[in-house]
């Protein structure tokens, strides 16, 4: 073992213990991350997180290759040619990391990427590995050129973190072998692997794992036309006759989100068999989204909640994510993932320093009058009036962290 390995071990070691006083101390540091993504929550048709009711049909409607994966134009033309460049060289491809909302396709792009390199792929998520040895028994597992998946990347605990570091850059791993005076390193030499991470909270990837990565794509929210594609094979998938109004009708309110979009497709096709003939058109989709209260834009009832506590329990804004929550009793984390993207997107809120602040838009949609900027008495109204312009030029926000 050379000494710069030594030093590794030995700074991972000296990390844990200094993370076990820190909890002691009841400090919280990555390790105790609260569980950051809402495994199923309770916001009906428009989660865009996995729900048990997905979980049957998602394998089936998933694309398996590139081109049944429509939309993300950029983000697959760069990787078709990584692709192809990886197989003519015969190596394994570089790490990926993919980030952005949740049901955009990540975990779907990571599949693919193992089927047109026609290897295969181990799939895991950041909170489902706990020690660094459940790692390395995972990445020893690995065959030369397979995938490992690692789904909400951004929350392996630090200390497994470390161990991926020279997994990722050398092919190796350091693990301790015996307890006590007789414990010593040893280093394991690793098939070649190709880690693709994913995470919907690209601020929270640390740097150094984030330099470990070749490349990263950003998946943005869906057009509608894209949306149709994708709408109009999952309804051959299905066995479900629509046409294209009535696709157009369900792409238009799932969020800019390929998982929203399917499932919607599901609950109109029900409406359609319950209520007509079982043919999607346009009047059975607006007779269903209107009785699941999904509005032209593809808003529920409880985004149209959270935004009118902004505007008439706190005038619009600066509030803070915390006193939100508490407002629409609600979680922090799943306003943060699971409503706000989309709402950001809009331009229906800004995040700021401050706090989060509603845009001129979210009160047309809703139909409240606009205030006069005199009667917001907290803030300076050369400051009001930037933060409702913000609104309309600035992006999502997605990776900045919580104000
Ligand atoms: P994420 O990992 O980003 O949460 P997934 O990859 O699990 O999202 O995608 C959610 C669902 O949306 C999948 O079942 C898949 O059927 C569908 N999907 C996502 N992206 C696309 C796409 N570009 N084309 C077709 N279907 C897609």
């Amino acid at each position: 073992m050379t000494s710069a390995e030594r030093l590794f071990s030995r700074r991972t070691r000296a990390y844990t213990g200094a993370r076990r006083t820190r909890k002691a101390a009841g400090v919280a540091d990555r390790d105790t991350r609260k569980e950051t993504e809402p495994e199923a929550p309770a916001r009906g048709p428009l989660t865009p997180t996995l729900t048990d009711e997905d979980a049957g049909l998602e394998t089936s409607l998933r694309p398996r290759r590139l081109e049944q994966y429509f939309g993300q134009e950029t983000v697959k033309r760069n990787l078709d040619i990584a692709i192809r460049a990886a197989l003519a060289r015969g190596e394994p491809l570089d790490h990926l990391l993919f980030h952005g909302p949740p049901g955009l396709g990540k975990t779907t792009l990571a599949m693919i990427v193992a089927a047109e390199l026609g290897v295969s792929i181990r799939i895991t998520s950041g909170p489902a590995i706990e020690r660094s040895g459940d790692l390395a028994s995972l990445l020893t597992s690995l065959q030369s050129g397979d995938v490992l998946f690692i789904d909400e990347i951004h929350r392996l605990p630090l200390a497994v973190e470390e161990v991926l570091y020279p997994a990722m850059e050398d092919f190796s791993v350091d693990i301790i072998l015996g307890k006590g005076p007789k414990a010593r390193d040893v280093r394991l030499k690793l098939n070649r692997f190709t880690l693709i991470g994913a995470t919907t909270r690209f601020a929270m990837v640390s740097q150094p794992l984030r330099d470990r990565f070749g490349a990263a794509f950003r998946l943005d929210f869906y057009d509608e036309a894209a949306l149709s594609q994708i709408l109009h094979r999952s309804a051959g998938v299905l066995g479900c006759e629509v046409d294209d109004e009535g696709v157009a009708e369900i792409a238009r309110r799932s969020r800019g989100t390929a998982r929203v979009a399917n499932r919607l497709l599901r609950r109109v096709r029900d409406f359609a068999e319950v209520k007509g003939d079982g043919r999607v058109t346009r009047e059975t989709a607006q007779g269903a989204l209107e009785h699941l209260e999904i509005d032209a834009l593809g808003l529920d009832a409880m985004d149209r909640e959270l935004l009118r506590a902004m505007i008439e329990r706190f005038g619009g804004g600066p509030v803070g994510l915390e006193t939100l929550a508490a407002a629409i009793s609600e979680e922090s984390d799943t306003i943060m993932d699971v409503y706000e993207p989309y709402l950001l997107k809009l331009g229906f809120l800004q995040r700021t320093p401050r706090g989060r602040v509603a845009g001129r838009l979210a009160y047309e949609h809703l139909g409240i009058d606009l205030p006069p900027l005199s009667s917001r008495p907290s803030m300076p109204a050369a400051l009001q009036r930037s933060l409702f312009d913000a609104t309309e030029q600035l992006g999502t926000g997605e990776d900045e962290q919580s104000a």
